[in-house]
């Protein structure tokens, strides 16, 4: 299989060009569960539009999009108030939270997939209930071994998950990662089975694991594989919106250069 280049994705500002990008990937989605098969409908296409501006936002509504995915909770909470007339949009926020920002997922978003500490459910539970509400939440896992990344490691997630039953407004829905980036596809694909192995241990292990379906995992570059190895959500951001100029490292701070595709 041949994974573009990081920086190969041309931007998309009309609504044409956003249409083909979100039609292309469905298609590349259907493929890569006809290869495996699995059922299309099983797999949705979270587009991510950190640095994405409003009026571009807005296309992508008008092309049928109602769901957006950021990574900082600043940017999502302004975004969501700028475009609150567009109807039916669900916010989720998919980067690391500090636990003094909870207050701002609780009010807002539907959907919080970087849930890594008890400090922070406890944070988000707390502030959850003083707004009547409830979260969509994920765990985030360690499946590349970087020191570097975000997320609990995997030995530590199926004891994780058993304490979560003690906070009520987050409905646990399944586990999030971010694989090693990579253009080899041997690397990649082995952290997207870990997280499916790992959900089957959760199943079997936790009476709450039972109800922990979902596995948030693939981005632009990765997507594929990762539908290949049981994805049902991908992350998708830079395939739709075009390459961003914001490196990664500001949002995976440590993160280590990322590895070159050959
Ligand atoms: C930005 C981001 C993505 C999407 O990455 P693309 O390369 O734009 O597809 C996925 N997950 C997280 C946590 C992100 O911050």
């Amino acid at each position: 299989m041949v994974v573009p280049a990081f920086s190969s994705y041309p931007t998309a500002s009309r609504l044409d060009e956003l249409k083909h990008n979100v039609e292309a990937i469905r298609s590349r989605i259907a493929a890569a569960c006809a290869r495996v098969g699995r059922d299309p409908a099983e797999v949705r296409l979270l587009p991510v539009s950190k640095t994405v501006p409003i009026d571009r936002l807005r296309l992508a509504y008008a092309v049928g999009c109602r769901e957006f995915g950021e990574n900082k909770v600043q940017e999502a909470h302004h975004k969501a108030e700028a475009t609150a007339d567009l109807e039916e949009v669900r916010w989720a926020v998919i980067g690391h939270l500090q636990t003094n920002k909870a207050k701002y997922v609780a009010r807002f978003a539907s959907e919080f997939q970087a849930l890594d500490s008890l400090r922070l459910a406890e944070a988000l539970e707390r502030r959850l209930q003083v707004e009547g509400r409830a979260l969509d939440v994920f765990v985030q896992v360690n499946t590349s071994g970087e020191a570097s990344k975000f997320g609990l490691p995997p030995e530590d997630v199926v004891g994780f998950v058993g304490k979560l039953s003690a906070y009520p407004a987050l409905r646990v829905r399944g586990l999030m990662t971010l694989a090693l980036l990579s253009g080899d596809p041997a690397r990649v694909r082995p952290c997207f089975e870990r997280l499916r192995r790992l959900r089957e241990r959760l199943r079997q292990e936790t009476s709450i694991g039972l109800e922990m379906n979902e596995l948030s995992m693939g981005m632009s570059g990765d997507f594929e594989l990762a539908v290949e190895e049981g994805a049902t959500t991908v992350r998708v951001g830079q395939a739709i919106f075009g390459a961003r100029t914001v490196p990664d490292s500001h949002y995976w701070p440590e993160a280590s250069p990322r590895e070159n595709a050959s």
